[in-house]
């Protein structure tokens, strides 16, 4: 697959406003955080309007690396949600609503124009990725994968988790930030005037590179995938859903495992199995809920586009 020249990252951008808002979160040099990990604390100096252009370039980037292919094009193009984009962007603000009352690290609040939801099309890959400023993209595949609503809201919860705890953030090395000048964080702030988005893609490149490389290559630690996880199954049930599902749908990958070659969220994530064993007891500890059946009914109807 090819990767988007800068110049071509930096013309796309705008195209990433439309599955996009506004976002906040901060990071400095990176240092252990105690119960966090090596995460979050990365550049103090980075604004919450830093952090926003940066996550939207990089989920256009990998936007480009599906070749723009994304359902309800057109609905998105002209600033609407439809179809399943509507449908799995609803499911995830549920989640994203009590993302809100997940303390942050340094004061960070929430991306202040909320989470954004994309369905890359992309039906024979399970994958999904989350950049920072709470852009998400979900294949359609990941999506076929769920039986349940429950279970779509597993796999969106654990995206949110990583934006949450910003581990794309804690991707870029930490060199990157000595070459980052107060004035070159500057000319990001404001967007709209020709050259600022190519400023932001000069100065903040080589970290957009990390980031998409840690969520498309490299994945992140296997210490930053159980935190997301950990965060997503509280996330779930903080929103009413049942965290069992959670684990329900990490076995349904794990029997997908050994018909895959592997790839996608295979190769950036640790074995189904491993997860389902960390995560089983902490489950079994919130006690099962009802998955409810009008959820499953809505959610049979607005995917039935995929089991076709
Ligand atoms: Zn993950």
């Amino acid at each position: 697959m090819r990767t988007p020249t800068r110049t071509r990252l930096a013309a796309r951008v705008t195209l990433a406003a439309v599955v996009a808002g506004s976002a906040v979160m901060g990071c400095a040099a990176l240092k252990k955080v105690p119960g966090l990990g090596a995460i979050i604390s990365a550049n103090e100096d980075l604004t919450p309007e830093n952090e926003y252009y940066v996550g939207r370039s990089v989920a256009t980037n990998i936007m480009a690396k599906y070749n723009y292919a994304y359902l309800d094009k057109e609905a998105i193009l002209a600033g609407r949600l439809e179809g399943l984009t509507e449908y799995v962007s609803r499911v995830g603000n549920i989640l994203a609503a009590k993302a809100i009352e997940v303390p942050r690290k340094g004061d960070r609040p929430t991306p202040i124009a909320g989470f954004h939801f994309l369905v890359l099309d992309a039906p024979d890959e399970i994958n999904a990725f989350a950049a920072p400023g709470g852009f998400i993209l979900v294949t359609s595949g990941a999506v076929k994968l769920a039986k349940t609503e429950d279970e779509l809201a597993a796999i969106l919860a654990h995206e949110i988790g990583h934006v949450v705890r910003g581990h794309a953030l804690g991707t870029i090395k930490s060199a990157r930030f000595a070459g980052l000048t107060k004035s070159a964080l500057d000319t990001v702030k404001v967007e709209g005037q020709d050259g600022q988005q190519t400023k932001l893609t000069e100065a903040f490149g080589g970290s957009m590179d990390d980031m998409i490389t840690g969520m498309t290559v490299k994945g992140y630690s296997q210490e930053s995938e159980f935190d997301a996880d950990k965060v997503g199954i509280n996330l779930m049930l903080r929103a009413g859903y049942d965290p069992a599902a959670f684990v329900r749908y990490l076995e349904a990958m794990q029997k997908n495992e050994s018909t895959k070659s592997g790839g996608g969220f295979y190769s950036t994530h640790p074995k189904a199995g491993t997860r389902i064993s960390k995560l089983q007891g902490h489950v079994k500890k919130m006690g099962a809920r009802k998955v409810v059946q009008a959820r499953t009914d809505r959610f049979l109807a607005a995917t039935a586009t995929l089991r076709q």
